[in-house]
């Protein structure tokens, strides 16, 4: 059974060669390395990503266990 949560940057379009990949307890802090991880290595501004990307990121975050 899932008992965590997972995001591979290389899912999102246009990422293929990100070799990063976050795994936590809950969805929140998925988030929040997500939005960590995209400021460090991808100089984005998540304050910038708008409700359908949000949506479209949300879409890779998937149950795993560990
Ligand atoms: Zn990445």
């Amino acid at each position: 059974m899932a008992n965590a949560f997972s995001y591979a940057c290389r899912d999102c379009e246009g990422m293929a060669a990100c070799p990063a990949s976050v795994v936590a307890e809950t969805k929140d802090e998925v988030w929040k390395l997500m939005e960590l991880h995209a400021q460090v290595a991808h100089n984005e501004n998540p304050a910038d990503w708008d409700g359908e990307t949000r949506a479209y990121l949300a879409t890779l975050i998937k149950p795993v266990n560990v």
